[in-house]
């Protein structure tokens, strides 16, 4: 560790002590005080938290630290998720003795080879990473009010998830029944997000079976997405190497691949009578048993037998693989289902076509057949003709009869319709079937084995399909805050797929279901109003309340009003003024003003939080907002525990400081985008801040008090225009912006500043006060150490947000000065012989505001000479906007005392002596007519050589 580095930790320890003392960040609610409360998602701790959890408890905590500085109570808090699989299975794999994950554990996470014997113990590991990870929040030097942290296996907590629960049950929301989810075989139990290796949701989707049956009554159920085609069959697919099972399926004996029928098997029943190869089935005739046709099964080994059955029917109208294969098999036969503008008869065959595309290996298939696919569901509609393929086979009346159902829900429909049809039609007439399945498989569970789809019939579910449920949701999303704002369609988009989920496990550690012994409530499940919990459970411990006191009746007293005070009393034993009390607590907190979290978390946590509090609370108690952040990555790779590369927070402060390590994880990028982590970048940032902190060490032991110039009053006016920039941005969560702003930007000025000034004045000491205020939210403990040197009082943390008065004319004169320099050094004369710079000054300052609007005549009747106005009214107009803007708020503005200010630096800059002459002072010598010539802003200039 380099000397620089710590310093900057020993810095840090100090402020932190110092914080920890003065109980700076544990605030008590106080009626009438504007208050800001912000949370961010509490982590499992089944590992250390990393840069990544950094990163979003950093943006959460310069949102509180901002938001102190405006007089409001500030409460930021912190929990940890012990709650179900993640922490449990990791303990297992320990158990089990995985030489991978404990590898992982001690290399990654330094965890001692007699830690790791312990960590068989959920609770014990649990433990062990809760203290780490909490060390390593504080070390980070986040704002946190640790008397109110909790964890969600605490018999208080089970409490308030219990009437969670409850109010979610009595509102019907909570449902029983037979639905897919995804489930670990192994484990033997729903899995979702948070289960899962990589996080991944395992998306559950629908095949449609169709049952072709062979001459001996045995049954090849072909699985689709697209169960309209059917009547375009020309043959099935099957792969000849594959391995295929005869099984009995529901009591038919169907064909299917060995994998399928696995698959199938946690969704109905399946018994398998022999295993064989593909090949066995290849050259059989069947018969589709919606035309009636019989076809051949052909040999394909682009069938996957991992998805769906194994069995596949061949469209080559409107499948491109289809038509692809067929012709590489020398078959043309196209039957035409469906008309779609813009296509002919056969948009497999055009498609291909057009693309050029040579062969069923092809990759192109994938595009040509998503276009197709795509075109054909949104716009395609069904051929009127379709009706006279299907039935074939049937004798009259039966034949005539499914021709008049086919006609009036098939023949002439949108695909999309039709699609519905068929599909129930099919399975109501025994004609096919359902099959789930994992459309982004594989996805793994964290124990290692794949998930596959199981159709519970007696899981507990929250049913956000509910359409009530979900159109109050969309009015949150609507009303809320999203940073960043185009998230809000993600929010919107997940609302509607969201159906119903499962929310209760039979292991994992967590909060029974009260109604339903032996289910636990899952992870994602049981964190999704807990910030309420935050409010209450400091007092509720301070009162020394019993688990057993914390009753259906005590929550809705204090979290949502119901009952009277002396009744829910008598009830609980709960003293009337402890609920009164935690009431408040809650009242005064609630609602939650910014709710922080990484963007993965938008389609499960992130939209369970809208979707419980719209079920749980009054509208006034809704959440004002949410901030979505992007990935960190390290060194431009996913960080990963299997490529070791993961940097956990711990290690980074202590590789970096605390400081170094905030100002690298918000000026690295802004708020939504994915952050690139570089060890360079950050050891440049620790610099840059002990540079910062030389300055301002300058400016606070040789400030003199004397007379304010134009150039102290210059940075006085920069620093009041960079921290109203700086407070927009921290306003709207630009913390990048916001970072750019104050430690860079108003680094410049500084720098700028003292290059100018001999001595820098006690002005400057005021400014170096304020620019402090505005990098505490980013820098807090280089902040608090440069707040004590400048002898401010008492904490940066909590000291007001400056309000320094806005000088337009100060800053008028420092960007005429460097247009002055500009302007001089365009001259031809200007260079190595130039010995002397002869400056003429109009002082007319009233002339340039007359002739700002741009007009002569005006400029004229305002008093500006004729002669000068069409030039001045010229000049004026060749100036920038905040050029024109300074002009337009400065009401006075002398030029020559400015220019006599910035003398020593006009000369600095220039290397050549200057002589300033009033334009007016008839004394002076008009060399080169410059004298008669200079316009005020547009001083005359003559260079001696
Ligand atoms: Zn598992």
């Amino acid at each position: 560790m380099s000397e620089l580095m710590r310093l900057f930790i020993e810095l840090a320890e100090r402020w932190q002590r110092r914080w920890r003392e003065a109980r700076v960040f544990e605030p008590e609610p106080s009626p009438g005080t504007p208050k800001f409360f912000i949370t961010a998602a509490y982590p499992y701790p089944n590992g250390a938290i990393h840069i990544g959890h950094g990163r979003t408890y950093l943006i959460a905590d310069v949102l509180a630290r901002f938001h102190r500085h405006f007089g409001r109570r500030v409460l930021y808090p912190m929990g940890f998720h012990y709650t179900g699989t993640p922490i449990l299975t990791i303990a297992e794999v320990i158990a089990a003795g995985d030489k991978t994950v404990i590898g992982e554990y001690m290399e990654i996470y330094d965890v001692p080879e007699e830690e790791i014997k312990k960590m068989g113990d959920p609770l014990y590991l649990a433990r062990y990473f809760h203290l780490k990870s909490k060390k390593a929040m504080e070390a980070f030097g986040l704002s946190i009010d640790w008397t109110r942290e909790f964890t969600t296996i605490d018999p208080e907590y089970q409490r308030f998830i219990q009437w969670q629960f409850e109010k979610l049950r009595k509102k019907g929301l909570v449902v029983r029944g037979r639905h897919p989810v995804g489930w670990c075989p192994r484990h033997q139990m729903p899995v979702g997000a948070h289960d899962t290796k990589d996080d991944k949701e395992p998306d559950i989707g629908q095949w449609t079976l169709i049952y072709f049956a062979d001459g001996e009554g045995l049954i090849y159920p072909a699985a689709t997405l697209r169960p309209e085609t059917v009547p375009g069959v020309t043959n099935l697919w099957i792969n000849p190497e594959a391995d295929y099972v005869v099984a009995e399926v529901d009591g038919r004996r169907m064909v299917l691949s060995r994998d399928g029928a696995y698959r199938l098997s946690f969704q109905t029943s399946v018994k398998v009578i022999r295993e064989v190869k593909g090949g066995e089935f290849v050259g059989r005739r069947v018969q589709n048993p919606v035309t009636g046709e019989w076809v051949e099964i052909y040999a394909a080994r682009f069938v996957d037998p991992k998805v769906g059955t194994g069995v596949v029917m061949s469209v080559p109208a409107h499948a491109p693989y289809d038509y692809a294969a067929l012709r590489d098999l020398g078959v043309e036969r196209l039957i035409p289902l469906i008309r779609v503008e813009g296509y002919g008869e056969y948009p497999a065959k055009e498609v291909v076509e057009r693309m050029g595309i040579k062969s069923q290996d092809d990759p192109a298939l994938e595009d040509a057949t998503k276009e197709v696919y795509s075109a054909e569901y949104s716009r395609g509609v069904m051929r009127e003709d379709v009706a006279d393929l299907v039935a074939r086979h049937l004798p009259e009346p039966a034949r005539s009869m499914v021709r008049a159902v086919f006609k009036m829900y098939f023949a002439g429909r949108p695909v999309k319709e039709a699609r519905e049809f068929i599909s129930k039609w099919l399975v109501e007439s025994g004609l096919g079937g359902v099959m789930y399945d994992v459309m982004n498989k594989p996805v793994y569970c964290r124990c290692g084995t794949e998930i596959v789809v199981k159709v519970l019939e007696d899981q507990w579910f929250l049913n956000y399909g509910d359409p009530k449920w979900k159109e109050a949701a969309r009015r949150l999303i609507e009303e809320i805050n999203i940073v960043p704002s185009d998230a809000k369609a993600q929010f919107l988009a997940t609302v509607d797929w969201l159906d119903k989920r499962a929310c209760a496990r039979t292991r994992g550690l967590g909060t029974p279901l009260p109604w339903s012994p032996g289910w636990v409530v899952e992870s994602l499940s049981d964190s999704t109003i807990y910030m309420a919990y935050y409010t209450v459970i400091k007092k509720i411990r301070q009162f020394g309340l019993k688990p057993e006191q914390l009753t259906e009746e005590f929550w809705d007293f204090v979290l949502l009003g119901v009952g009277a005070v002396g009744e829910v009393a008598k009830k609980t034993g709960v003293p009337p003024e402890a609920l009164k009390a935690i009431r408040e607590e809650f009242e005064y907190w609630y609602p939650l003003d910014s709710r922080n979290s990484g963007k993965d978390l938008i389609p499960n946590h992130l939209t369970f939080f809208i979707f419980n509090h719209v079920a749980i609370f009054p509208r006034d108690k809704w959440p004002r907002q949410i901030v979505a952040n992007g990935w960190v990555l390290r060194e431009g790779e996913k960080m990963s525990k299997s490529k070791r590369n993961v940097l956990p927070l711990d290690k980074a402060v202590a590789m970096y400081g605390p400081d170094p390590l905030r100002a690298t994880l918000a000026v690295a990028a802004e708020v939504e985008q994915d952050l690139d982590f570089r060890d360079a970048e950050a050891r440049r940032n620790a610099q840059h801040l002990a540079a910062i902190y030389g300055l301002v060490q300058k400016i606070a032991q040789s400030a003199e008090d004397r007379a304010a110039t134009w150039v102290d009053r210059w940075l006085l006016a920069e620093v009041a225009n960079a921290l109203e920039r700086a407070k927009e941005a921290y306003e709207k969560v630009r913390v990048r912006q916001a970072a750019v702003e104050v430690l860079f930007n108003l680094k410049s000025v500084f720098d700028q500043y003292l290059s100018m000034v001999d001595k820098p004045s006690t002005l400057a000491k005021e400014a170096a006060k304020a620019w402090v205020v505005a990098m505490e939210p980013l820098v807090p403990h280089l902040a608090e150490e440069l707040w004590a040197m400048l002898g401010g009082n008492g904490f940066a943390a909590t000291a007001p947000w400056p309000t320094l008065k806005p000088d337009p004319a100060a800053l008028l004169a420092k960007r005429y000065v460097d247009m002055l320099i500009e302007d001089v050094k365009k001259i031809p004369a200007f260079g190595p012989a130039a010995k002397k710079i002869l400056i003429y000054v109009n002082r007319n300052f009233a002339w340039v505001k007359a002739a700002l609007g741009g007009d002569v005549r005006a400029a004229v009747q305002a008093g500006v000479p004729p002669q000068a106005a069409k030039r001045l009214v010229d000049m004026v107009k060749t100036l920038g906007d905040e050029m024109r803007t300074l002009i337009a708020a400065a009401d006075k503005f002398d030029e020559l005392e400015a220019l006599n200010t910035y003398k020593t630096y006009l000369e600095k800059t220039l290397g050549v002596p200057l002589e300033i002459y009033d334009a007016d002072d008839k004394a002076a010598p008009d060399l080169g007519g410059k004298k008669r010539a200079a316009l005020p802003l547009k001083p005359g200039i003559y260079i001696h050589t």
